[in-house]
């Protein structure tokens, strides 16, 4: 009977062996930005990675074998010391002791200890960047992007229906030079760039740093201009050589910056905890967009990373992590010189989680499926240009998730597979 009254007609095979009748014609209910959703590039490769014997260098994991579980298990008697506070509802700017504990503790890096009113606690960093484009971008609107960038990001974007500027990248991070064109030409057209957005630090995936000169610069253009410039630096404290260089949000004092950090990479993904810190209009316009999102971020996952900061581990846990993952970034450099054509091309970075390689007359899409026979993983270059256009020589390799000696075999195998895609 259900199939009969059923307007689209259609059976899906559920789990349970059950066949249901969806009702619905969902392609007449879809928005634009529904009916165009395309899953993400990155999570649809790592299936393929779940293969048994797999190395993967694709996703940006951090290490397991690392995550601080018995500190976290400590940290949870504030789950029954304070339960009645933190088992419900909170502030939807964030858990208060956990405000006072980052800008205490992110002073010097931001050049000062900033205000409650300037910080939001966000679901993840991913979620700044849906609250930003909630508040400031209509359909159509520019946002100047680096290409190649990070997916997560351009897929928010694109929720918002972004139209992208794309900015190169070189060794030094941003060509910022490009920038006042990019801007002339969104005026020309009557619009107007509502922000920059940069990964400063051992940049997803090109594995760069913006350089100081080029910090200065882009705050001097988006000065002269009166742009925004989103900051999104995940891995900032993740460097294994040379000196911390200053925040963008740290050498303004027009409140052009929104910077945003997360534990995610220095601590723990699954809390999904994240922070950012910008003007004190722009930050409460974000937390009246979060209002309508998920209320809070949760005060449970919180209140965890603040005990677990408050008793005294993070401190200890940077310096562990930095130099458990500088080794696997000198792991990855050694093996990938080792085994690698002369003629591949990849800067080793300073800090964070990728290699960006470039392999000339190689598609890497092609090499993908090689490499999976192999059973080695990297994410295609192309998942990393908004304009769909860009990366077809180019892939991204990770060095936090797999151990040593499968980055050595992990390079070989990856070897072996350029060797079988040549003939
Ligand atoms: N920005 C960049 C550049 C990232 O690489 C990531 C995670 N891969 C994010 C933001 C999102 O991080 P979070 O887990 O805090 O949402």
């Amino acid at each position: 009977m259900g199939r009969r009254l059923c307007a689209a007609g259609r059976t899906t095979r559920l789990s349970g062996g059950i066949q249901a009748v969806s009702r619905i014609d969902w392609k007449e209910l879809y928005s634009t930005v529904g009916a165009g959703l395309k899953p993400s590039p990155i999570r649809e490769l790592m299936k393929y990675t779940r293969q048994p014997g797999m190395i993967s260098f694709a996703g940006g994991n951090p290490d397991p074998a690392i995550f601080p579980v018995a500190e976290f298990g400590r940290a949870s008697t504030i789950l029954t010391e304070r339960g009645r506070e933190v088992l419900q509802y909170g502030a939807t700017d964030g858990f208060a002791p956990l405000k006072e504990y980052i800008a205490q503790w992110m002073a010097p890096r931001m050049g000062r200890v900033t205000t409650s009113e300037e910080m939001l606690i966000s679901t993840g960093s991913q979620q700044v960047m849906d609250l930003l484009c909630s508040a400031l971008v209509d359909a159509g609107d520019y946002v100047i992007v680096e290409e190649p960038t990070y997916p997560g990001s351009i897929h928010t974007m694109r929720n918002h229906r972004v139209s992208f500027l794309t900015c190169p990248c070189d060794e030094e991070g941003m060509v910022v030079d490009a920038i006042p064109a990019l801007v002339e030409r969104a005026r020309k057209e009557g619009k107007k760039v509502k922000f920059i957005y940069t990964i400063v630090n051992f940049h997803n995936p090109a594995g760069v740093t913006l350089s100081v000169e080029r910090r200065r610069k882009l705050l001097e253009i988006a000065s002269k201009e009166g742009i925004l410039i989103f900051e999104d630096d995940p891995y900032g404290h993740l460097r294994y050589d040379g000196d911390h260089l200053p925040t963008i949000f740290s050498m303004d004092n027009e409140g052009l910056v929104l910077f945003a950090c997360s534990f995610s990479k220095i601590l723990a993904p699954g809390t999904r905890v994240a922070w950012s810190v910008g003007d004190r209009e722009l930050i409460r316009s974000l937390v009246m967009v979060k209002q309508g999102v998920d209320l809070c971020t949760s005060v449970v996952a919180q209140a965890l990373v603040y005990e677990y900061c408050r008793q005294g581990n993070l401190e200890g846990f940077l310096p562990k992590i930095v130099a458990h993952y500088g080794r696997k970034r000198d792991a990855m450099a050694a093996a990938f010189a080792k085994y690698l054509p002369a003629d591949v091309r990849f800067v080793k970075p300073e800090g964070g989680f990728f290699f960006w390689l470039t392999l000339p007359g190689v598609d890497t899409k092609e090499l993908f499926f090689k490499a999976i026979e192999r059973n080695v993983a990297f994410v295609t270059g192309t998942s990393f240009f908004p304009s769909g256009k860009g990366g077809e020589e180019n892939l991204r390799s990770c060095f936090t998730f797999a151990s040593t000696e499968e980055i050595d075999e992990g390079a070989r195998r990856l070897a072996q597979a350029i060797a079988d895609l040549k003939g």
